[in-house]
């Protein structure tokens, strides 16, 4: 592979981690770099190159250059991004354990997880080789015109990523952003951008065009906000924060570029007395605990029926309590660390004021005493009863393994309760009536709904929009609206 300088760093091989612009690996305009450290156990993973703004700027001009050298057509012969597609799905699955390997060390999740992340990239990649936008011929009033609707690339597309799912996420940017035939610059989450980086020089050997895809490591403040504001950058795609999300729209409202944002989410789960509690309590187990509770699609509040309550929380403490922290490295482990120290401090303070508000601790509530795990950023899986709505556990986005559970008397009550949220991604609802299934299916105000279904193991299904409704986002990833959204819609109207 391209551009790998061997070094032996504690106990991996690792290549020098530099921008990817232009096809190349790069070092930045100021040659700094920075650290990548293990949230497992502090130790350096490795170093990688710290982007600024007029690298930023390189990366958008290549991106440009290309975009319209590929609209020109003057490649020769024509590029297939289908087929480029299809060989890089064909490339992430050979190279799977190097890159989850990667991701674990960066990010801290289990090497199952990883592995499962990086699969479910191999199948965007592939899933969008197959994928065209829609066009049609419309008949409009006068018969002698002939009315054409295409699907036209934006242009330049902006990826900006978080950490939590670092390639699952980057990934279906990419895939969507080329295969409608746009050129696109990612930003990794600064503290993930190695496996990343990796990618690309799996799409140099399959063949992609120089500048079609560019990474840009470095800060969101300097990278990310020069991304946004860049005239030449036709389109953001941001997944974080929803107050990030904010600022990206403000900023990109300045040549009203177009913006997909996939925010935050307070995913309620709600438990009838009727459902099947071991399906239920599996669900919420790894809705809530897989990749340490980082997910924007986690289950983050759960509603049980009074009556089940008691065996709910019984059932569930016994299955949480299983879970075996550790390294991700280790195959004995079933939960990673949370990934970062401020991350690690969000939700100890969370958990803090909803048992200052009167909560019930059933089970954690702070770090594992065992001395193996004091140099990371672990956080034991957390359940807490009795809970005040106003609680921090309840009001914002938990991003880690920490679970309220609440008592309700009635599925109109849930799913009040579960509605009084300012987020709206995903809600779940188990039960085996289908009326009060269909009722909670309607009313529930969530860009997807889940019913006695827990979603795929990489987190959600590729082929099915998905997005917020309320401050959860704008906009929708994956599918075919997916797809369609980094393109223009372009009518043309022929005249006899
Ligand atoms: P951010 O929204 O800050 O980070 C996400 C991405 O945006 C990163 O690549 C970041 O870069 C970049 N970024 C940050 N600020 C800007 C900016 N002004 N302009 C452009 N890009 C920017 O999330 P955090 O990592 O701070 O996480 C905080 C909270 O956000 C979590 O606790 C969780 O609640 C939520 N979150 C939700 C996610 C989801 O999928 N819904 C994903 C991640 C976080 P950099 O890494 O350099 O800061």
């Amino acid at each position: 592979m391209n551009k790998r300088n061997w070094e032996f760093r504690e106990t991996f091989f690792v290549l020098t981690y530099k921008l990817f612009l232009n096809g190349e690996f790069v070092d930045s305009s100021t040659k700094e770099t920075y650290e990548i450290r293990n949230p497992a156990n502090g130790s350096l993973v490795d170093t990688v190159a710290r982007g600024t703004p007029e690298d930023a700027r390189a990366a958008v001009d290549f991106a440009y250059d290309a975009f319209k050298r590929e609209r020109q057509g003057s490649s020769a012969p024509p590029i297939n991004i289908s087929r480029i597609l299809q060989v890089a799905s064909d490339l992430v699955r050979q190279n799977e354990t190097e890159l989850a390997t990667t991701m674990t060390l960066e990010q801290g999740k289990t090497i199952a997880e990883s592995k499962g992340e990086i699969r479910f990239f191999a199948h965007t990649l592939e899933y969008y080789a197959g994928l065209k936008a829609r066009g049609s011929q419309v008949n409009i009033s006068d018969p002698s015109k002939l009315a054409v609707v295409e699907k036209e690339p934006v242009g330049v597309v902006a990826g900006i990523v978080p950490w939590n799912n670092p390639i699952l996420l980057m990934g279906a940017k990419l895939a969507s952003a080329l295969a409608a035939g746009n050129s696109i610059v990612i930003k990794p989450a600064s503290t993930t951008p190695l496996s990343t980086l990796k990618v690309g020089e799996l799409f140099v050997k399959a063949g992609l065009p120089k500048g079609l895809l560019n990474f840009v490591t470095g800060s969101g403040e300097t990278v990310g906000e020069e991304l946004v504001t860049n005239p030449k950058t036709r389109k953001v795609s941001f997944t974080g924060d929803t107050a990030t999300g904010k600022r990206i729209m403000q900023l990109a409202s300045s040549n009203l570029k177009r913006v997909t944002l996939e925010l935050g989410g307070s995913n309620p789960i709600i438990v009838a007395d009727d459902a099947d509690i071991d399906a239920a309590v599996n669900a919420t187990l790894n809705g809530r605990f897989r990749n340490c509770g980082q997910g924007c699609m986690c289950v983050k509040r759960t509603y049980v029926f009074e009556k089940i309550a008691p065996i709910f929380v019984e059932k569930l403490k016994s299955k949480a309590s299983a879970i075996v922290l550790g390294d991700g490295m280790k195959p004995e482990t079933t939960m990673g660390p949370v990934h970062s120290k401020p991350q690690l401090e969000k939700v100890s303070r969370q958990v803090s004021d909803t048992i200052e508000k009167g909560a019930n601790l059933v089970l954690g509530g702070g770090a594992p005493s065992s001395p193996e795990l004091s140099k990371g950023f672990f956080y034991l899986p957390t359940l807490v009863t009795d809970v005040d709505q106003t609680s921090k556990l309840v009001s914002e986005e938990c991003f880690g393994p920490a679970l309220p559970i609440i008592t309700v008397d009635s599925m109109d009550d849930a799913i009040e309760q579960a509605n009084s949220s300012i987020y709206g991604l995903g809600a779940s609802v188990w039960t085996k009536d289908l009326a009060r299934a269909k009722k909670a299916a309607r009313e529930l105000e969530a860009g997807t709904v889940l019913v006695n279904s827990l979603y795929g193991a990489g987190g959600w299904e590729i082929e099915v929009p998905m997005g917020g409704f309320k401050q959860s986002g704008v906009g929708r990833e994956y599918g075919i609206e997916g797809l369609e959204s980094y393109t223009e819609t372009k009518t043309t109207i022929y005249g006899s």
